[in-house]
């Protein structure tokens, strides 16, 4: 909601102001690669929908006290057809926890990066009292990323008497913004840097960025989820939508993927085999005005028995009657499939049952006169 009031409505920041704070939480992304990301105070979940584009995040959750705010743009967070078509390699699961930062719940256990953006001038003086325990002293993650107006911009902001947004309970200057960060850091054992976005127009650079921001890193090693005299807390928030994404982590699409891909890769050389061999016909062809293609598989030179026989010693495809075999050998060594599979025996575990395969599962076949079926 406070995209539509904001700043960005008076001076023209390109891009706009939000759009800059959501960068630099993804550049952070980028460096830090974190697994597990909160965004607290999410409203419309813009920010979790720009991170879940980030290959390294494996959870997503927003919080905030506004469900219907969350509601509003939710459905942006929920897989889309491609994602099923082509599963990432990744996992992912976003969850939207209807709630408070002024209350613990177990959900929010865990996390690598927590953002708060734009989210503690929103809070009465007993909610920001207990917002440090929360985050800090509960959540505890490795980063905690907190952004606030810097009130010391407001005067270059036409329209702006006391804060910037009629729901802001207060706006500090660089001084008290960072009194409070140092504090905060000092007492749960994290360092804080201060930097910000928006920068001020050219002579105004003493009043600072237009949006200060505190980036949190803690100093020691978590050593258990849980501090030892800490008993895990209650769950007071409530989960209003939780997608998991469809991943090749789970053997079901990882199955699909791989048969998709070996029946794609086997149909390629059958393909080529069969124009290899027909070109091989046609040279031997004496009347040159007849150029009609001549060869049918049946004619080639394999026995049946033959065949079964050399399959499974045969490192190349080979026709045998109507029959085109392509050893796992060959399909294994397209990189597609390797990079899926990993092993040989698993491509074979992976596809038994659902491509036929020669008796002794050492190729993929082919029967060339059904090929329209
Ligand atoms: N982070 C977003 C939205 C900022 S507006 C952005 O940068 O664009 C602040 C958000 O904090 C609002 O959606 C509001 O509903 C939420 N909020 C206010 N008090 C809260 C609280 N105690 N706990 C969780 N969220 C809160």
């Amino acid at each position: 909601m406070d995209k539509n009031f904001q700043e960005e409505e008076f001076i023209k920041f390109t891009p706009p102001l939000y759009k800059q704070r959501y960068q630099f939480i993804k550049d952070l992304v980028g460096k830090y690669k974190p697994k597990k990301v909160a965004d607290l105070g999410c409203a419309d979940c813009t920010l979790l929908w720009m991170l879940k584009f980030c290959s390294c995040i494996e959870v997503l959750a927003g919080l905030d006290i506004c469900a219907s705010v969350m509601r509003e743009k939710m459905h942006r967070l929920s897989p889309l057809p491609v994602d099923y078509l082509q599963p990432s390699e990744r996992s992912l699961t976003v969850t939207l926890h209807h709630g408070s930062v002024a209350h613990k719940d177990p959900c929010m256990l865990g996390f690598d990066l927590v953002t708060c953006m734009e989210l503690i001038e929103h809070l009465e003086e007993s909610e920001l009292q207990k917002f440090p325990e929360v985050v800090f002293g509960f959540m505890a993650p490795s980063i905690v990323v907190i952004s606030t107006p810097n009130s010391e911009f407001n005067r270059l902001l036409p329209g702006v008497t006391l804060f910037r947004h009629p729901d802001h309970k207060f706006e500090w200057n660089r001084m008290q913004f960072q009194n409070w960060a140092l504090k905060t850091a000092g007492h749960y054992g994290y360092s804080v840097e201060f930097t910000g976005v928006g920068h001020p127009p050219t002579g105004m650079e003493n009043v600072g960025f237009c949006t200060q921001i505190g980036v949190f890193v803690r100093k020691y090693p978590r050593i258990s989820e849980f501090s030892q005299s800490e008993k895990p807390t209650e769950a007071v928030y409530k989960t209003v939508f939780k997608a998991v994404y469809p991943s090749l982590k789970d053997e079901k699409y990882l199955q699909n993927a791989v048969v998709s891909e070996v029946i794609f890769t086997s149909q390629m050389i059958k393909q080529n085999l069969l124009d290899c061999l027909m070109s091989e016909h046609e040279e031997y062809d004496d009347d040159p005005t007849e150029r009609k293609p001549k060869f049918q598989p049946s004619m080639n030179c394999f026995s049946e028995d033959l065949g079964k026989l050399v399959v499974g010693k045969s490192t190349e495809p080979f026709v045998n009657g109507n029959v085109v075999y392509i050893p796992l050998t060959t399909i294994f060594s397209f990189p597609k499939v390797n990079q899926l599979c990993g092993t040989l025996e698993k491509l074979r575990k992976l596809i038994a049952g659902k491509v036929m395969l020669s008796s002794d599962g050492s190729a993929v076949m082919f029967n060339t006169e059904h090929e329209n079926e």
